[in-house]
């Protein structure tokens, strides 16, 4: 037997979360987000779950080049555009779209000659102020880039700092229209929280990330609340079972103290593994299917359950981590953090597995 510990993907989930952002969004395309080894979910399950979407994002030019060498033919966009010339050289031989947040982008597109058309997509800086053209440039860099040779189309985007919240976007999206009035091209704006919350930016392209992989966008509404499906169970098993007498400590630092007489479990997953060492006593787990709570302080292999609501439970026994019975944001908001964070920090030792 080899460690327990595991990550199952499973593809049906990825595939329902995409159907769900076309019921959310049916006027437009899909540009499903796979950066960050599609959130921590991994290409190869990507590639199956998402094999009805339009396009691909993503930022990393070496996992794009994967996703070309596993067959994806259709639409590649680069979202953060080319970090150097050689970037551009690349993107011509793969068929990359590109996105152009500064115009430095376009002296190496205009430098980098060769085979092969572009597709560009200038993006706005609509108030997050990280990347982006403002909107007083906008206008010239789209003609500028429309005339650039071997380039065969120029779209729009933004990305919206507030999305998640209620109203967050609105002036963004007009700022957007402000900017782009006028101007030819395929449009793109709506993240996860714009998909379900701003209709009206949903345009041309969509560029759904977190909800296909069946976490919230939101702080305040769970991922079931709105159609998704969890995309990945992290699992483990007991490995030891420790009886407490009164006043018995647990763990680094004996932050936790049995206050009465308690039968506690250790878990073969730790911060190592990407679980986060800042989730506090009673953090949510689940023990046999059966919700119950951490003790004491995450350690870098190994965790403890309480285990007074799964009696029964022994070595060997299964933990559920995050996944259809502990939804990975609950984890996430008692850690202090957000499920995107966790889904993205599982740990390269932890085994991704496509469970069906
Ligand atoms: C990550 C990202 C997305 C997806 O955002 P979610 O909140 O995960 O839906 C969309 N667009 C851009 C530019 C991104 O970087």
């Amino acid at each position: 037997m080899s460690r327990p510990t595991r990550a199952g993907v499973s593809v049906g989930a990825l595939a329902h979360n995409l159907a769900q952002v076309r019921r959310f969004a049916p006027g437009s395309r899909v540009w499903a987000v796979v950066k960050a080894n599609a959130y921590g979910h991994g290409l190869a399950a990507a590639l199956r779950g998402f094999a009805s979407a339009d396009g691909l994002a993503l930022l990393e030019f070496d996992y794009a080049q994967r996703l070309r060498e596993a067959g994806w033919n259709r639409p590649v966009l680069m979202i953060e555009g080319p970090f150097g010339p050689d970037d551009v050289a690349l993107a011509r031989r793969l068929s990359l779209s590109l996105v152009v947040h500064r115009p430095e982008q376009l002296d190496w597109i205009a430098e980098v000659a060769g085979h092969g058309t572009l597709h560009l997509v200038l993006k706005l800086n609509s108030g997050m102020n990280r990347l982006g053209l403002r909107d007083e440039s906008l206008r010239a860099a789209f003609e500028r880039a429309s005339r650039l040779p071997g380039v065969a189309s120029v779209g729009l985007m933004t990305h919206f700092a507030n999305a998640d919240l209620p109203g967050g976007a609105v002036d963004a999206l007009a700022m957007f229209r402000r900017a782009t009035d006028g101007l030819a091209g395929e449009r793109s704006l709506a993240n996860s929280a714009a998909i379900v919350d701003l209709p009206q930016a949903h345009a041309d392209w969509v560029r759904p990330g977190i909800m296909l992989y069946g976490a919230s966008p939101f702080a305040d509404r769970s991922a079931a609340s709105i159609g998704l499906r969890p995309a990945m169970t992290l699992a483990s098993a007991l490995i030891a079972v420790q009886s407490l007498a009164p006043g018995e400590a647990l763990g680094y630092g004996s932050t936790f103290v049995a206050p009465t007489a308690m039968r506690v479990g250790i878990v073969a997953c730790g911060y190592a593994d990407g679980y986060p060492r800042h989730a506090p006593t009673g953090t949510p787990i689940a023990v046999d299917g059966v919700r119950t709570r951490t003790l004491g302080r995450v350690a870098m292999d190994m965790l403890t359950v309480d285990l007074g609501p799964v009696p029964d439970a022994d070595p060997g026994t299964p933990v559920e981590l995050w996944g259809a019975t502990v939804p990975v944001d609950e984890v996430a908001a008692a850690a202090g953090t957000i499920g995107y964070e966790l889904l993205c920090a599982v740990a390269p030792r932890v085994p991704l597995e496509i469970v069906d």
